[in-house]
C-alpha cells in the first residue's frame, strides 16, 4: 500500500496545496480521502464513549462535528492560511456569524469596516443588536486612527480587505495592533485573497474566515465556509458555537472544497492575469471613470495591498462616468455574451453585476455618481472577454 512520505524539508505553499489533508495509507492507497457520510458513530464500550467525548472536536464523534472528510478539508485550509486550527462551515455567511457570535455577549460592541460584505453588516445591526450587542462601522481607510472608534466595550474589529464590492484595502496590521491594545479580537474576511495572496496570521489577525464557496470550491457548485485561527481557545469557542447553532457541513461539499484546493494555485494565476488585462483595458476606456482593482494605483489602499499581499485575484470593480441612464446600463448588461449576471464569484466563469455603494455606506460618503459594476474574470480567454466588454460599451453608448 502506498504511504505518503513525511515531509523532511519545508515545502512551497503550492506543493502543500496538493498534499495537505491526504492520507492514502488510511484509504487503500487511494489518492483522495473518501466522502464519509455520518450521523451516528458507535462506540464499543462505555470507556470508549467517555474517551471520545473528551476529544469530540478532533476525532469522529457525531456527524454534526465532522467526519474524516471534513477533517481533511480543515487540515488543508489551515495549512493554506498558515493556521493551526480550522472549522468547516456550511457557508461563508455561517463562518462570519460564528466568528462574531462566539466572541460577544450582551453589552459588547463590534467595529466593522463599512465596505464589508453587506450581509455581514446586516448580521451585526439586524441580528446581534437583538441580543444587546452594538455595532458601528468605520471608514476602510481609517488605518491607525481606528483607535478613535474603539470603545471600552469593543470586543471585535472586523475587516474585509479588500472589500468585495468597492475594493478599499484596509491596513490590517494597524487595525490588529489597535484591537490588541484594547483587548479586542481582530477578525478578517479573507475571501478575496483565497487565503493564498494574504496570510492573515502574519499580519496580526486572530480569526480569519473565508467564503470557500468562492475560489476554494472554484466551480460554482457548492456552498462552504471556513474559520481558521491559531488560538485553541478561540477554536473551541467557535466549534461550540457552531455546534450549538446546529451547523453541520456536508461531507460532499467538503470533498468539493478539498478538490478545489488542489488546483487553486493554477486557477488563481489565470484569474489574476486575466483580471489585470481587463482592468488595464477598462482603465483606458473613455466610458470608465475609475477602476477599483487593488493592483492598480487608482484603487484606495493600493499601497497597502502592495505592502501586504503577494498578488491579486479575479474580482474587481469599475465606476462608469456619470451620464448613462438605467436603460443604457441595462443594454450593456443584458446583451453580454460571456459575462453572466449573478451573485457569488470565484468560479471558472466570468460575471458582472451592478452595485450601489452610495446606499449602504454609513461611515463615509461614496465619492462617485456613475454606475458601479463588479466584474469577476473567469477562466475564458482574456481577448474574448475584452470583445464582450467592448460590445457592451458600444451598447451603452448607443
Ligand atoms: C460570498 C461572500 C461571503 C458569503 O459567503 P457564502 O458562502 O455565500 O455564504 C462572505 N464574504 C464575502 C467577501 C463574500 O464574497
Amino acid at each position: 500500500m502506498y504511504t505518503m512520505k513525511k515531509s523532511t524539508t519545508p515545502k512551497h505553499p503550492d506543493t502543500r496545496l496538493t498534499t495537505s489533508g491526504r492520507d492514502p495509507e488510511a484509504n487503500f492507497g487511494i489518492v483522495n480521502p473518501p466522502v464519509y457520510h455520518a450521523s451516528t458513530v458507535t462506540f464499543p464500550t462505555l470507556a470508549a464513549l467517555h474517551e471520545a467525548e473528551k476529544h469530540k472536536f478532533e476525532q469522529v464523534y457525531y456527524g454534526r462535528y465532522g467526519t474524516p472528510t471534513t477533517f481533511a478539508f480543515e487540515q488543508a485550509v489551515a495549512d493554506l492560511e498558515g493556521a493551526k486550527h480550522c472549522i468547516a462551515l456550511p457557508s461563508g455567511m455561517a463562518a462570519i456569524a460564528v466568528a462574531l457570535a462566539a466572541n460577544v455577549q450582551s453589552g459588547d460592541h463590534v467595529l466593522i469596516t463599512d465596505n464589508a460584505y453587506y450581509p455581514t453588516l446586516k448580521f451585526a445591526h439586524g441580528f446581534l443588536a437583538k441580543f444587546g450587542v452594538e455595532a458601528s462601522y468605520f471608514d476602510p481607510l481609517v488605518g491607525a486612527s481606528i483607535g478613535e472608534h474603539i470603545r471600552p466595550n469593543t470586543k471585535i474589529i472586523f475587516a474585509e480587505a479588500p472589500g468585495s464590492i468597492t475594493f478599499e484595502v484596509q491596513d490590517i496590521p494597524a487595525l490588529a495592533n489597535a484591537a490588541h491594545k484594547a483587548g479586542a479580537l481582530m477578525v478578517m474576511d479573507n475571501t478575496w485573497s483565497a487565503g493564498y495572496h494574504f496570510k492573515p496570521f502574519d499580519h496580526g489577525v486572530d480569526i480569519s474566515i473565508q467564503a470557500a464557496t468562492k475560489y476554494i470550491v472554484g466551480h460554482s457548485d457548492a456552498m462552504l465556509g471556513t474559520l481558521t485561527t491559531n488560538d485553541r481557545t478561540l477554536w473551541e469557542r467557535a466549534k461550540t458555537t457552531a455546534g450549538t447553532l446546529g451547523h453541520s457541513t456536508g461531507p460532499d461539499d467538503c470533498y468539493l472544497g478539498l478538490r478545489g484546493l488542489r488546483t487553486l494555485a493554477v486557477r488563481l494565476a489565470r484569474h489574476e492575469a486575466t483580471a489585470l488585462k481587463l482592468a488595464h483595458w477598462l482603465a483606458a476606456r473613455p466610458e470608465v471613470e475609475t477602476v477599483l482593482h487593488p493592483a492598480l494605483p487608482s484603487c484606495p489602499g493600493h499601497a497597502i495591498w502592495k505592502r501586504d499581499f503577494t498578488g491579486s485575484t479575479g474580482l474587481f470593480g469599475i465606476v462608469l462616468k456619470e451620464g448613462p441612464d438605467q436603460s443604457a446600463i441595462a443594454r450593456l448588461l443584458d446583451g453580454m455574451e460571456l459575462f453572466a449576471m449573478g451573485f457569488s464569484w470565484g468560479g471558472y466563469e466570468s460575471l458582472i453585476i451592478p452595485a450601489d455603494p452610495a446606499h449602504v455606506r454609513t461611515a463615509y460618503v461614496w465619492p462617485y455618481k456613475g454606475q458601479t459594476l463588479r466584474l469577476h474574470a473567469g477562466l475564458e480567454d482574456a481577448d474574448d472577454l475584452i470583445q464582450d466588454l467592448e460590445a457592451g460599451l458600444k451598447r451603452l453608448n448607443a
